[in-house]
């Protein structure tokens, strides 16, 4: 920043810089060098190039700056773009081609057809906790679609921003495809020009700063928000199976992802048992202490470590850094599961020697619990017996912490997903039909997942958004095309015979029956 006067929380030089930006892809764009299927499907083969050939540089940024395992960033990352602009490319001629329709007998002889074509100059702001795929993904759609793009990476992911801001310009077209680094105020200098769409992933409150300021121009907004993703599991379900999937959705990227499963609702047969398997499942995947793990990934800073220690029961947020009550609790449910069932004795010891701390509203600690600020590290842990009352049931987790609570059968748990706001996700794991009918008829959530947390998100044909406070619109494969373009309605009517005569003026003969 230089030493220029401030506007909107930036010096006029960068506010000059985001103009002359903006203006730069205006001109592209009206030029009419992003429509034709040539210049798409070229900029989409340099992205993928462009992934190719700096595997290992996003791989560290993303690594630098999350401390995300390299192989979760290549495969939930890099490879998904990839696929993504793939998919699209091969698709471009498919989704621009005219559609026609039928028209009216009373319009005939006539034709019509939709035809799509490019927003204009769109704008992608990204979050940080998957900084490649979230950057990336939204501008492989904006491309296939025939846009310029501008996108604003997240300043909390600082070395996947830069290493964005050096390679896009080299790869993709620079008149075309702009990347503003920076954080709120670059945001909002960004949202004061007339963009014809903006794309934004991340938090509510944001979202709600950026669907304003996108009002004063009538820019339509895609909004990617988050929310508490539930999770329901009843005793028909495969426990162990259950328990794994859950994990696995839960930390990975030490649960920094907006569709994880944020808390679990299981029926009072299952739900401790279901805890202390997740608790194993945790240790099969990280190992004794998951510290120690290169495929445990740490929080993006200590604000959010502290945030999530304030989640935690009161005793174990008070936990240093050492290694915490995660390894007897994990080893002693570990021996008894090889046994084929957690007795109840077992359990009752989990609960009062190896279990950590005595229970309160966040509820008992089963695994983990341990916080390690310096190292920007939480322990993926499980809480049992959670009061929906608890502050961990107040705000999207966004960190390795899973609390279950107990509820009496699925119709109470349909009632309690209802009574919150709509969900990005909601799982089910269930054999009964009857219940998975019931989630999916009577809950709204952006998507829902029978036995499969988070997948619905790995394919390039399903659409991928919220629904209410978890957000609008969606993106992915054709519908991330249909979002980034306008439907253009097209009629056309032959100047002869000249039919329209029978609805002119004067209306006395249609009136009279003539
Ligand atoms: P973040 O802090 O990185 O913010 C997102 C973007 O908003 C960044 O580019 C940031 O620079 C910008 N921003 C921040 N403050 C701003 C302001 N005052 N004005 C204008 N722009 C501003 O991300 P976050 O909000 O911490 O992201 C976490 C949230 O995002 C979670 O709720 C999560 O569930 C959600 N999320 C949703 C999806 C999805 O696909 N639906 C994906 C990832 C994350």
């Amino acid at each position: 920043m230089t030493d220029g006067a401030m506007t909107g929380g930036i010096d006029d030089g960068i506010g000059d810089a985001i103009a002359a930006t903006f203006t730069r892809l205006r001109t592209t764009y009206d030029s009419g060098r992003t429509r034709p299927h040539a210049w798409r499907r070229a900029q989409l083969d340099a992205l993928r190039r462009m992934l190719r050939e700096h595997r290992d540089d996003f791989a560290e940024a993303v690594h630098a700056d999350l401390g995300k395992p390299v192989a979760e960033t290549m495969l939930t990352e890099l490879d998904l773009v990839a696929a993504e602009a793939r998919f699209a490319r091969d698709r471009i001629g498919l989704w621009t081609r005219r559609k026609p329709v039928v028209m009216p007998l009373a319009l005939q002889p006539a034709a019509g057809w939709t035809v799509a074509e490019p927003k204009g100059v769109v704008l992608v702001i990204a979050p940080w906790n998957y900084p490649v795929l979230l950057t990336l993904e939204p501008l492989a759609d904006a491309l296939a679609a025939g846009n310029a793009v501008c996108v604003k990476p997240s300043e909390l992911a600082p070395r996947t921003s830069a290493l964005l801001a050096r390679l896009i310009p080299r790869y993709l077209d620079p008149d075309a495809v702009a990347v503003v680094e920076g954080g709120a105020g670059e945001t909002g200098a960004l949202l004061a020009h007339p963009f014809d769409h903006v794309f934004y992933t991340g938090g509510e409150r944001v979202g709600r700063i950026v669907m304003k300021a996108a009002a004063e121009h009538l820019t339509p907004v895609t909004l990617e928000l988050g929310g508490k993703s539930p999770v329901f599991v009843d005793g028909t379900a495969d426990l162990a199976v259950a328990a794994r999937r859950i994990a696995w959705g839960r930390f990975t990227n030490a649960g920094q992802t907006c569709v994880a499963p944020d808390y679990v609702l299981a029926t009072p047969d299952v739900a401790e048992a279901l805890a202390e398997r997740i608790a194993v499942a945790i240790r099969e995947f990280y190992g004794d202490d998951p510290r120690c793990s290169p495929d445990y990934g740490r929080i993006v800073n200590v604000r959010h470590v502290e945030r999530l220690r304030g989640l935690l029961p009161a005793a174990a947020a008070s936990t240093a850094a050492p290694a915490g009550p995660a390894r007897p609790t994990s080893s002693l449910i570990r021996v008894a599961s090889v046994f084929g069932a957690v007795s109840d004795m077992v359990r009752r010891r989990l609960g009062s020697s190896g279990g950590g701390p005595a229970p309160d509203a966040a509820g008992r600690v089963v695994c983990g619990g341990v916080v390690d600020r310096a190292a920007r590290y939480v322990a993926p842990t499980v809480l049992f017996g959670t009061s929906p009352d608890a502050p961990v049931m107040r705000e999207e987790i966004f960190g390795p912490i899973l609390p279950v609570l107990v509820v009496r059968d699925a119709d109470a748990a349909i009632r309690f997903v209802n009574a919150r706001p709509r969900p990005l996700a909601a799982y089910v794991f269930s054999r009964d039909r009857a219940t998975r009918l019931a989630f999916e008829r009577r809950t709204s959530s952006g998507a829902l997942g029978f036995g499969l947390p988070l997948g619905h998100l790995l394919s390039a044909r399903l659409p991928f958004g919220g629904v209410g406070a978890s957000g609008m619109g969606a993106y992915h494969g054709k519908a991330g095309f249909d979002t980034f373009s306008h439907v253009k309605t097209v009629t056309v009517k032959p100047e002869r015979p000249d039919t329209l005569r029978l609805v002119y003026p004067p209306f006395d003969a249609m009136t009279r029956g003539v």
